[in-house]
Protein backbone atom coordinates (compact mmCIF):
# COMPACT_ATOMS: atom_id res chain seq x y z
CA UNK A 1 0.00 0.00 0.00
CA UNK A 2 1.45 3.44 -1.01
CA UNK A 3 2.43 5.73 1.85
CA UNK A 4 2.06 9.57 1.26
CA UNK A 5 3.66 11.95 3.66
CA UNK A 6 2.84 15.74 3.84
CA UNK A 7 2.58 18.20 6.84
CA UNK A 8 -0.74 18.39 7.61
CA UNK A 9 -4.02 15.89 7.04
CA UNK A 10 -7.55 16.69 7.40
CA UNK A 11 -9.88 13.94 7.68
CA UNK A 12 -13.36 15.71 5.98
CA UNK A 13 -14.09 18.16 3.05
CA UNK A 14 -16.67 20.47 4.75
CA UNK A 15 -16.58 23.80 5.65
CA UNK A 16 -14.27 22.76 8.23
CA UNK A 17 -12.04 21.10 6.78
CA UNK A 18 -11.66 23.29 3.53
CA UNK A 19 -11.18 26.62 5.35
CA UNK A 20 -8.83 24.84 7.53
CA UNK A 21 -6.62 23.45 4.62
CA UNK A 22 -7.05 27.00 3.03
CA UNK A 23 -5.20 28.59 5.97
CA UNK A 24 -2.49 25.58 6.20
CA UNK A 25 -1.69 25.84 2.41
CA UNK A 26 -1.49 29.66 2.56
CA UNK A 27 1.26 29.12 5.55
CA UNK A 28 3.03 26.61 3.16
CA UNK A 29 1.96 23.53 5.03
CA UNK A 30 1.83 20.64 2.44
CA UNK A 31 -1.54 19.98 2.89
CA UNK A 32 -3.93 17.23 1.99
CA UNK A 33 -7.39 16.75 2.62
CA UNK A 34 -9.48 13.30 2.61
CA UNK A 35 -12.98 13.25 2.02
CA UNK A 36 -15.51 10.45 1.74
CA UNK A 37 -17.60 12.19 -0.76
CA UNK A 38 -18.02 15.52 -1.31
CA UNK A 39 -21.92 15.17 -1.70
CA UNK A 40 -22.95 13.80 1.48
CA UNK A 41 -21.72 16.02 4.36
CA UNK A 42 -24.28 18.61 6.11
CA UNK A 43 -23.33 21.48 4.03
CA UNK A 44 -23.58 19.54 0.74
CA UNK A 45 -27.04 17.86 1.28
CA UNK A 46 -28.38 21.50 2.69
CA UNK A 47 -30.69 23.01 -0.26
CA UNK A 48 -30.33 26.77 0.10
CA UNK A 49 -28.11 28.67 2.28
CA UNK A 50 -29.15 32.25 3.35
CA UNK A 51 -26.89 33.15 6.49
CA UNK A 52 -23.11 32.34 5.49
CA UNK A 53 -22.09 36.12 5.18
CA UNK A 54 -20.70 37.86 2.30
CA UNK A 55 -22.90 34.83 0.04
CA UNK A 56 -25.91 35.61 -2.01
CA UNK A 57 -28.74 33.91 -0.50
CA UNK A 58 -29.26 31.71 -3.95
CA UNK A 59 -26.82 29.53 -3.24
CA UNK A 60 -26.71 26.00 -2.37
CA UNK A 61 -24.61 24.18 0.28
CA UNK A 62 -22.97 22.39 -2.57
CA UNK A 63 -22.04 25.13 -4.64
CA UNK A 64 -20.71 26.89 -1.41
CA UNK A 65 -18.69 24.05 -0.46
CA UNK A 66 -17.45 23.56 -4.35
CA UNK A 67 -16.47 27.39 -3.92
CA UNK A 68 -14.26 26.32 -0.65
CA UNK A 69 -12.75 23.28 -1.72
CA UNK A 70 -11.68 25.14 -4.79
CA UNK A 71 -10.14 28.36 -2.85
CA UNK A 72 -8.26 25.76 -0.72
CA UNK A 73 -7.11 23.73 -3.88
CA UNK A 74 -5.95 26.96 -5.98
CA UNK A 75 -3.45 27.55 -2.60
CA UNK A 76 -1.83 24.02 -2.82
CA UNK A 77 -4.34 22.05 -1.08
CA UNK A 78 -4.36 18.23 -2.35
CA UNK A 79 -7.64 16.93 -2.24
CA UNK A 80 -8.72 13.55 -2.32
CA UNK A 81 -11.61 11.70 -2.43
CA UNK A 82 -10.69 8.67 0.33
CA UNK A 83 -12.79 7.47 3.35
CA UNK A 84 -10.92 7.39 6.30
CA UNK A 85 -11.06 3.79 8.41
CA UNK A 86 -8.57 4.21 11.27
CA UNK A 87 -6.05 6.44 12.23
CA UNK A 88 -2.83 6.05 14.44
CA UNK A 89 -1.73 8.95 16.98
CA UNK A 90 0.72 6.91 19.01
CA UNK A 91 3.88 8.30 17.67
CA UNK A 92 5.44 11.82 17.01
CA UNK A 93 4.36 11.11 12.77
CA UNK A 94 0.61 10.68 12.71
CA UNK A 95 -0.93 7.77 10.08
CA UNK A 96 -4.16 7.54 8.33
CA UNK A 97 -5.32 4.66 7.40
CA UNK A 98 -7.70 4.56 3.69
CA UNK A 99 -8.43 2.24 0.94
CA UNK A 100 -6.87 4.16 -1.08
CA UNK A 101 -3.32 4.32 0.61
CA UNK A 102 -1.49 5.24 4.27
CA UNK A 103 -1.24 9.02 5.01
CA UNK A 104 1.73 10.19 7.60
CA UNK A 105 1.27 13.64 8.66
CA UNK A 106 2.82 16.05 11.55
CA UNK A 107 -0.49 17.32 12.20
CA UNK A 108 -3.42 15.49 11.89
CA UNK A 109 -6.69 17.05 12.13
CA UNK A 110 -10.29 15.46 12.81
CA UNK A 111 -13.33 17.63 10.67
CA UNK A 112 -15.69 14.53 9.61
CA UNK A 113 -18.84 16.14 10.55
CA UNK A 114 -21.64 14.47 12.70
CA UNK A 115 -23.92 13.38 9.42
CA UNK A 116 -23.27 9.60 11.66
CA UNK A 117 -26.18 8.15 13.17
CA UNK A 118 -26.39 5.58 15.84
CA UNK A 119 -26.62 1.38 15.16
CA UNK A 120 -30.43 1.51 15.42
CA UNK A 121 -31.28 -1.57 13.21
CA UNK A 122 -31.71 -4.71 15.50
CA UNK A 123 -28.22 -6.79 14.90
CA UNK A 124 -26.44 -4.11 13.58
CA UNK A 125 -24.42 -3.35 16.45
CA UNK A 126 -23.86 -7.19 16.79
CA UNK A 127 -22.81 -7.67 13.62
CA UNK A 128 -20.72 -4.23 12.74
CA UNK A 129 -16.83 -5.39 11.08
CA UNK A 130 -18.36 -8.89 10.73
CA UNK A 131 -20.35 -8.61 7.83
CA UNK A 132 -22.15 -4.67 8.65
CA UNK A 133 -20.44 -2.11 6.80
CA UNK A 134 -20.72 1.75 6.49
CA UNK A 135 -18.77 1.48 3.19
CA UNK A 136 -18.60 -0.01 -0.23
CA UNK A 137 -15.00 1.25 -1.01
CA UNK A 138 -13.31 -0.24 1.65
CA UNK A 139 -14.87 -3.56 2.35
CA UNK A 140 -16.96 -4.63 -1.34
CA UNK A 141 -13.73 -6.70 -2.64
CA UNK A 142 -14.35 -8.85 0.63
CA UNK A 143 -17.73 -10.30 -1.19
CA UNK A 144 -16.41 -10.72 -4.50
CA UNK A 145 -19.51 -13.32 -6.08
CA UNK A 146 -21.15 -12.78 -2.85
CA UNK A 147 -25.04 -11.65 -1.81
CA UNK A 148 -25.09 -8.23 -0.27
CA UNK A 149 -27.53 -5.69 0.61
CA UNK A 150 -27.55 -2.00 1.02
CA UNK A 151 -29.83 -0.46 3.00
CA UNK A 152 -30.79 3.53 1.83
CA UNK A 153 -32.29 5.82 -0.79
CA UNK A 154 -29.61 8.85 -0.65
CA UNK A 155 -27.00 9.95 -2.87
CA UNK A 156 -24.01 8.10 -0.49
CA UNK A 157 -26.19 4.27 -1.38
CA UNK A 158 -26.83 4.51 -4.96
CA UNK A 159 -22.62 5.66 -5.16
CA UNK A 160 -22.02 2.25 -2.85
CA UNK A 161 -24.79 0.17 -4.02
CA UNK A 162 -22.68 0.65 -7.74
CA UNK A 163 -19.59 -0.15 -6.50
CA UNK A 164 -20.60 -3.19 -4.93
CA UNK A 165 -21.93 -4.10 -8.06
CA UNK A 166 -18.69 -4.79 -9.43
CA UNK A 167 -17.66 -7.44 -6.92
CA UNK A 168 -20.90 -9.30 -5.37
CA UNK A 169 -23.42 -11.66 -7.09
CA UNK A 170 -26.36 -9.87 -6.28
CA UNK A 171 -27.00 -6.54 -4.35
CA UNK A 172 -30.19 -6.17 -2.81
CA UNK A 173 -31.03 -2.74 -2.40
CA UNK A 174 -33.42 -1.77 -0.21
CA UNK A 175 -35.32 1.33 -0.27
CA UNK A 176 -38.30 3.03 2.20
CA UNK A 177 -39.88 4.68 -0.87
CA UNK A 178 -39.44 4.50 -4.72
CA UNK A 179 -36.61 6.62 -6.56
CA UNK A 180 -38.13 9.51 -8.13
CA UNK A 181 -37.86 9.14 -11.82
CA UNK A 182 -35.38 12.02 -12.68
CA UNK A 183 -32.35 10.31 -10.07
CA UNK A 184 -30.61 9.56 -13.29
CA UNK A 185 -27.93 7.46 -10.81
CA UNK A 186 -30.70 5.83 -9.09
CA UNK A 187 -32.03 4.81 -12.95
CA UNK A 188 -28.98 3.77 -14.19
CA UNK A 189 -28.15 1.68 -10.86
CA UNK A 190 -31.28 0.01 -11.38
CA UNK A 191 -30.25 -0.95 -14.88
CA UNK A 192 -27.34 -3.34 -13.33
CA UNK A 193 -27.95 -6.36 -13.95
CA UNK A 194 -27.03 -7.77 -10.41
CA UNK A 195 -29.30 -5.33 -8.69
CA UNK A 196 -32.06 -6.66 -7.57
CA UNK A 197 -34.41 -3.11 -5.89
CA UNK A 198 -36.98 -3.66 -3.04
CA UNK A 199 -39.18 -0.79 -3.20
CA UNK A 200 -41.32 0.30 0.19
CA UNK A 201 -39.27 -1.91 2.21
CA UNK A 202 -38.01 -1.73 5.46
CA UNK A 203 -35.02 -3.64 7.21
CA UNK A 204 -36.40 -5.22 10.26
CA UNK A 205 -33.52 -7.04 11.52
CA UNK A 206 -29.55 -8.18 10.65
CA UNK A 207 -29.31 -12.23 11.27
CA UNK A 208 -25.72 -13.83 11.96
CA UNK A 209 -24.07 -16.04 14.04
CA UNK A 210 -20.52 -16.68 15.23
CA UNK A 211 -18.96 -16.45 11.58
CA UNK A 212 -20.93 -12.71 10.70
CA UNK A 213 -24.04 -11.73 9.21
CA UNK A 214 -26.18 -14.49 7.06
CA UNK A 215 -29.02 -13.05 6.74
CA UNK A 216 -31.79 -10.22 6.83
CA UNK A 217 -35.55 -9.91 7.76
CA UNK A 218 -36.94 -6.97 5.54
CA UNK A 219 -41.06 -6.36 5.10
CA UNK A 220 -42.38 -4.45 1.82
CA UNK A 221 -45.33 -1.91 2.93
CA UNK A 222 -47.83 -3.82 0.98
CA UNK A 223 -47.06 -7.65 2.78
CA UNK A 224 -48.17 -8.76 5.42
CA UNK A 225 -45.64 -11.44 5.79
CA UNK A 226 -41.21 -10.38 6.06
CA UNK A 227 -39.16 -11.86 3.79
CA UNK A 228 -35.93 -13.57 4.83
CA UNK A 229 -32.87 -13.06 2.27
CA UNK A 230 -30.04 -15.04 2.89
CA UNK A 231 -26.88 -12.68 2.21
CA UNK A 232 -22.99 -12.38 3.69
CA UNK A 233 -22.87 -8.28 4.12
CA UNK A 234 -25.10 -5.81 4.29
CA UNK A 235 -24.23 -1.63 3.84
CA UNK A 236 -26.36 0.93 5.81
CA UNK A 237 -26.23 4.36 4.73
CA UNK A 238 -29.12 6.41 6.62
CA UNK A 239 -28.60 9.84 7.79
CA UNK A 240 -28.63 10.94 11.29
CA UNK A 241 -26.92 13.41 13.43
CA UNK A 242 -23.71 11.85 15.90
CA UNK A 243 -20.77 12.56 15.53
CA UNK A 244 -18.08 10.48 12.85
CA UNK A 245 -15.30 9.45 15.27
CA UNK A 246 -15.87 5.23 14.10
CA UNK A 247 -12.06 5.56 12.82
CA UNK A 248 -11.32 6.90 15.94
CA UNK A 249 -11.11 4.26 18.63
CA UNK A 250 -10.32 5.15 21.86
CA UNK A 251 -7.38 7.37 20.60
CA UNK A 252 -9.34 10.58 21.31
CA UNK A 253 -11.22 11.88 23.96
CA UNK A 254 -14.71 12.32 23.46
CA UNK A 255 -17.55 13.75 25.76
CA UNK A 256 -20.45 11.32 26.49
CA UNK A 257 -22.45 13.22 23.39
CA UNK A 258 -19.83 11.69 21.05
CA UNK A 259 -18.63 15.17 20.21
CA UNK A 260 -14.60 15.35 20.19
CA UNK A 261 -13.31 17.58 23.59
CA UNK A 262 -10.74 20.69 22.48
CA UNK A 263 -9.34 23.42 24.28
CA UNK A 264 -9.44 27.06 23.12
CA UNK A 265 -6.96 26.39 20.29
CA UNK A 266 -8.95 22.89 18.73
CA UNK A 267 -6.19 20.59 20.12
CA UNK A 268 -7.47 17.74 21.05
CA UNK A 269 -6.02 15.46 23.71
CA UNK A 270 -3.61 13.64 21.74
CA UNK A 271 -0.49 15.96 21.09
CA UNK A 272 -0.59 17.01 17.40
CA UNK A 273 -4.41 16.26 16.51
CA UNK A 274 -7.03 18.86 16.23
CA UNK A 275 -11.13 18.47 15.63
CA UNK A 276 -12.67 20.83 13.85
CA UNK A 277 -16.42 21.68 13.26
CA UNK A 278 -19.65 19.17 13.67
CA UNK A 279 -17.41 16.46 15.21
CA UNK A 280 -17.49 18.66 18.22
CA UNK A 281 -20.84 18.48 18.89
CA UNK A 282 -21.49 21.83 19.48
CA UNK A 283 -25.29 23.40 19.98
CA UNK A 284 -23.82 25.89 17.41
CA UNK A 285 -23.96 23.55 14.29
CA UNK A 286 -23.54 26.27 11.80
CA UNK A 287 -21.26 26.69 8.49
CA UNK A 288 -19.66 29.78 9.46
CA UNK A 289 -18.55 27.83 13.11
CA UNK A 290 -17.32 25.32 11.54
CA UNK A 291 -15.29 27.18 9.40
CA UNK A 292 -13.93 29.80 12.07
CA UNK A 293 -13.14 26.56 14.07
CA UNK A 294 -11.15 25.63 10.32
CA UNK A 295 -9.18 29.08 10.99
CA UNK A 296 -8.39 28.69 14.74
CA UNK A 297 -6.98 24.83 14.30
CA UNK A 298 -4.95 26.19 11.21
CA UNK A 299 -3.04 29.64 12.80
CA UNK A 300 -2.62 27.10 16.12
CA UNK A 301 -1.08 23.97 13.39
CA UNK A 302 1.27 26.50 12.25
CA UNK A 303 2.06 27.82 15.71
CA UNK A 304 2.86 24.24 16.50
CA UNK A 305 4.86 22.76 13.53
CA UNK A 306 7.16 26.37 13.40
CA UNK A 307 7.54 26.50 16.94
CA UNK A 308 6.20 29.87 17.02
CA UNK A 309 5.53 31.21 20.33
CA UNK A 310 2.51 33.56 18.77
CA UNK A 311 -0.18 32.97 16.41
CA UNK A 312 1.07 34.27 12.78
CA UNK A 313 -1.82 36.34 11.32
CA UNK A 314 -3.08 36.05 7.89
CA UNK A 315 -3.36 39.12 6.74
CA UNK A 316 -0.34 40.76 5.54
CA UNK A 317 -0.29 40.26 2.00
CA UNK A 318 2.99 40.81 -0.35
C1 LIG B 1 -30.17 19.87 6.46
C2 LIG B 1 -29.16 20.85 7.01
C3 LIG B 1 -29.33 22.20 6.78
C4 LIG B 1 -28.39 23.13 7.28
N1 LIG B 1 -28.56 24.46 7.03
C5 LIG B 1 -27.62 25.34 7.42
C6 LIG B 1 -27.74 26.73 7.10
O1 LIG B 1 -28.69 27.16 6.48
N2 LIG B 1 -26.73 27.55 7.53
C7 LIG B 1 -25.63 27.11 8.21
O2 LIG B 1 -24.75 27.91 8.53
N3 LIG B 1 -25.52 25.81 8.54
C8 LIG B 1 -26.48 24.91 8.16
N4 LIG B 1 -26.36 23.60 8.50
C9 LIG B 1 -25.20 23.17 9.33
C10 LIG B 1 -23.90 23.10 8.53
O3 LIG B 1 -24.14 22.50 7.28
C11 LIG B 1 -22.86 22.33 9.34
O4 LIG B 1 -22.71 22.95 10.60
C12 LIG B 1 -21.51 22.30 8.64
O5 LIG B 1 -21.62 21.76 7.34
C13 LIG B 1 -20.50 21.49 9.46
O6 LIG B 1 -19.31 21.43 8.74
P1 LIG B 1 -18.26 20.25 8.94
O7 LIG B 1 -17.14 20.55 7.99
O8 LIG B 1 -17.95 20.10 10.38
O9 LIG B 1 -19.01 18.90 8.50
P2 LIG B 1 -19.70 18.45 7.14
O10 LIG B 1 -20.19 19.60 6.35
O11 LIG B 1 -20.70 17.42 7.54
O12 LIG B 1 -18.50 17.79 6.32
C14 LIG B 1 -17.89 16.61 6.79
C15 LIG B 1 -17.14 15.95 5.63
O13 LIG B 1 -16.42 14.83 6.16
C16 LIG B 1 -16.50 13.75 5.27
N5 LIG B 1 -16.30 12.50 6.02
C17 LIG B 1 -17.11 11.91 6.93
N6 LIG B 1 -16.57 10.76 7.37
C18 LIG B 1 -15.38 10.62 6.73
C19 LIG B 1 -14.38 9.61 6.74
N7 LIG B 1 -14.46 8.53 7.52
N8 LIG B 1 -13.31 9.78 5.93
C20 LIG B 1 -13.18 10.86 5.12
N9 LIG B 1 -14.12 11.85 5.07
C21 LIG B 1 -15.21 11.73 5.87
C22 LIG B 1 -17.90 13.87 4.66
O14 LIG B 1 -17.97 13.21 3.41
C23 LIG B 1 -18.03 15.39 4.52
O15 LIG B 1 -17.57 15.82 3.26
C24 LIG B 1 -27.28 22.67 8.02
C25 LIG B 1 -27.12 21.29 8.26
C26 LIG B 1 -28.05 20.39 7.75
C27 LIG B 1 -27.86 18.91 8.00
Amino acid sequence: MEIFESDVVIIGGGPAGCTCALYTSRANLKTIILDKNPSVGALAITHQIANYPGVPNDISGEKLLDLMRDQAIEYGTDYRRAQVFGIDVSSESKTVYTPEGTFKAKALVLASGAMGRPASFKGEADFLGRGVSYCATCDGAFYKGREVAVVGANKEAIEEANVLTKFASTVHWITSSDPKPDNIEAMELMQANNIKHWSRTRLLEIEGNDMGVNGIVIKNKQEENPINLTLDGVFVYMSGSKPITDFVGDQIALREDGGVIVDDFMSTNSDGVWAIGDIRNTPFKQAVVAASDGCIAAMSIDRYLNSRKNIRVDWIHS
